[in-house]
């Protein structure tokens, strides 16, 4: 696997770290756990989306683009990233955000990661939840092309087979990290939602036979919904790669769906404890749509006897805890004021 066949850009903090999580394996009684720190990327408090970016902007540049175009939900920390790179690389940014009714509270609607799309310059505009929203980018791009910009639409989540190479590239770098220490790794657990991670991830690991299997939490899509848009992202980024797209076996494609709760973004118990306890016992903070819910999910399967006594997990940690100041009030802590 040779990534330097693929424009990219290097403005992502790496490689991440991998860190033991001692106290919260001792309090929670299980497996080694373990923590790759993708959350520490860089891009306006990090996340999983920058090591998407460092080729998805190449390809911009690539293709002489001057503004980007891209989408999320209110909350998103795709469009968060996506903003502060055009910002770092002098590209106008142009973002919709999907109001998917997960909360009117002035802490949602302008704190987090919407008062740092704003610090960054970038023009948002406001979607009523249900829109087609790829339709709406396609518009916006056919506008802006028609007043003389040269528009690049990147997907939601940075997931294409473009964006998937940075997780490719993200299990090279783990599987090297593993190796130098002589870590075994048994399990890698991550949150999965439009798909970019957990393919570029399931591929790249194939590809080197590293033996880990991945297991996606959904925070979104039904389970058969989720492996499936997986599989495709995951085939489309084989053949891209001009790799054979059979390399990938169906049932290596794994996600749970069983954490969602109510719906994306919509908080629930496990992910409030998830995030109380990561906070509390590592000093790490995990953020209430994406990584808290994944986590809280590790937890119900540790509790549950999923994994065997002595084995490794490693929790990939995507990032986004810029939405917790967004989420605050749920947290529902004393006030000492
Ligand atoms: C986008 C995101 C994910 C999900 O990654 P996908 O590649 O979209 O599946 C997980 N965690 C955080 C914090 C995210 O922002």
């Amino acid at each position: 696997m040779h990534l330097s066949r693929f424009p990219r850009l290097h403005f992502a903090h790496l490689p991440t770290p991998l860190e033991s999580l001692p106290r919260l394996s001792e309090a929670l009684g299980g497996p080694h756990l373990w923590i790759k720190r993708d959350d520490c990327t860089g891009l306006s408090t990090g996340g999983n989306k920058t090591r998407k970016l460092e080729f998805l902007m190449a390809d911009a540049f690539a293709r002489d683009a001057d503004t980007i175009i891209t989408r999320g939900a209110t909350q998103s920390n795709h469009v968060r990233q996506t903003c502060a790179i055009a910002a770092k690389t002098g590209m106008n940014c142009h973002v919709l955000l999907e109001d998917r009714a997960i909360s009117d509270h002035p802490a949602y609607t302008q704190s987090g990661n919407v008062l740092l799309d704003q610090l960054h310059g970038a023009t948002i505009s406001k979607r009523p939840g249900g829109s087609d929203m790829d339709a709406e980018m396609a518009q916006l791009a056919d506008q802006l092309a028609s007043e003389g910009s040269r528009p690049y639409v990147i997907p939601v989540g940075g997931s294409n087979e473009v964006g998937a190479l940075g997780y490719v590239n993200a299990a090279l770098e783990l599987t090297y990290q593993a190796n130098e220490r002589s870590l075994r790794l048994d399990h890698l657990v991550h949150a999965t939602s439009s798909s970019g991670t957990q393919a570029g991830l399931v591929l790249g690991l194939q590809a080197l036979n590293s033996g880990i299997p991945v297991y996606g939490i959904s925070v979104d899509h039904p389970r058969e919904i989720m492996q499936e848009n997986v599989y495709e992202l995951a085939r489309r980024t084989a053949e891209y790669m001009d790799l054979d797209p059979d390399l990938l076996a169906r049932d290596r494609i794994v996600a749970n769906s069983d954490y969602i709760g109510e719906g994306y973004g919509i908080p629930t118990d496990s992910m409030i404890e998830a995030v109380k306890l990561m906070a509390r016992y590592e000093g790490i903070l995990l953020d209430p749509v994406y990584s808290g819910k994944a986590f809280a999910g590790l937890i119900d399967l540790i509790r549950k006897g999923h994994f065997r006594e002595g084995e490794n997990v490693v929790f990939l940690h995507t990032g986004g805890s810029s939405s917790l100041f967004a989420y605050a009030q749920i947290f529902d802590l004393p006030d000492h004021g």
